[in-house]
């Protein structure tokens, strides 16, 4: 039986990455070592770090005057970077509210002591659309903190909110990769690694070096600016995950980088969206133009019968659909390592389940 796993992070990932990984695990490029074994001062891991870096770059057309910075602690750590690093004129960020992991941001902040203004807000309509900016004239923050694919409501920005002339800081946990943005409209770019570039332990930071360096005596492991100077190893870094995340990279590139990535997720996604659309059982609840190429959230409107969903679908070997806990129902996550296949037969399965279940909701 085939096995697809939906699940929103960690997630699937591409199978030559794993193959290699395999192969590479006892003696990695005949060393006698693994790469779990390596010092991060060696030579096989300069390399691995600096062609990572560069492979990044072109996938995503970065400019020289932005930093590819590698972390530790999540997504969720840098909602306390970030403000820490580029907070540091006004003290105060804006905030669009566009769901959970924005919310979360907006919360880390302020326990840093850094003033957050919510400029919009869709938490009425359970986020089912995208807050946008209305009009932001004043130069009042410092950014303006944006998740741009909200992995558990199922939302994402394909046009940026218009910020003016205040920054704008993305969260790309979960697109990253997998969408075409211009990262000169932003100041500064976050994401975790673990759900579309590869395992748990390594988050990116892409930042304009001008934003950098303005404040003294940060502590070290939170320093975009040390971190810059010291190509992100002023510790040990995470090596088998930038590792791994270097293959993943290496097999984007061979894909035909972001934009085929983002024409394959669209695929996917619409191939899902259409049949919820036409399905007289689920629904899709999040608004058309606002719908996420990679997180599809559905439901029945009837938990035992989502509940019966999940477990005929696992015991399918479509693995991990249940929604998250604030949502309920399910979720699918059509990140880059999933193939058109797996969401064909999802598609299937769900077509298979309404026509057994005709009735019953
Ligand atoms: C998963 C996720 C996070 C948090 O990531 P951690 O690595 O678990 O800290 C933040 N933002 C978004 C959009 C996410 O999907």
């Amino acid at each position: 039986m085939t096995i697809y796993n939906f699940s929103a992070g960690p997630a699937t990932m591409p199978d030559p990455v794993i193959a290699q990984i395999k192969a590479d695990m006892p003696s990695y490029k005949n060393s006698g070592m693994s790469v779990m074994e390596i010092s991060h001062r060696s030579a096989l891991f300069d390399d691995i770090i600096n062609t990572a870096e560069q492979d990044m770059r072109d996938l995503l057309k970065i400019p020289d005057n932005y930093k590819v910075l590698f972390f530790q602690g999540g997504g969720t750590l840098q909602f306390t970077t970030a403000p820490m690093n580029l907070a540091t004129k006004y003290h105060k960020i804006g905030l669009l509210d566009s769901g959970h992991w924005a919310d979360r941001a907006g919360d880390e902040a302020k326990r840093v002591g850094v003033k957050v203004d919510v400029l919009n807000s869709t938490k009425d309509i359970k986020y089912t659309k995208l807050p946008i900016i209305k009009n932001l004239t004043q130069d009042t923050y410092d950014y303006v903190h944006v998740c741009l694919n909200n992995t558990i409501e199922g939302t994402a920005y394909s046009t940026l909110p218009d910020t003016g002339a205040t920054t704008l800081v993305g969260d790309m946990s979960s697109n990253f990769m997998g969408q075409q943005y211009n990262i000169e409209d932003f100041g500064a770019i976050m994401a975790g690694a673990q759900k579309n570039l590869g395992i748990a332990g390594l988050t990116l930071v892409i930042v304009r070096d001008d934003l950098i360096g303005k404040v003294q005596n940060l502590p070290s492991m939170l320093d975009y600016d040390l971190f810059a100077k010291k190509n992100s190893m002023f510790n040990t870094p995470p090596v088998f995950a930038i590792y791994a995340a270097g293959l993943v990279l290496k097999w984007l590139k061979e894909q035909g980088g972001v934009a085929e990535m983002e024409r394959r997720n669209r695929a996917k996604s619409d191939l899902l969206y259409n049949f919820l659309d036409e399905s007289k059982l689920f629904t899709a609840p999040v608004e058309k133009a606002d719908r996420s190429l990679v997180n599809i959230p559905f439901v029945t409107g009837n938990p035992d019968l989502d509940a019966k969903l999940i477990a005929e679908a696992t015991e399918a070997g479509l693995l991990n659909i249940k929604g998250h806990r604030s949502v309920g129902g399910m979720r699918a996550s059509l990140y880059n390592a999933m193939p058109y296949e797996g969401a064909q037969a999802l598609v299937d399965f769900l077509d298979k389940f309404e026509k057994n279940n005709r009735g019953t909701n």
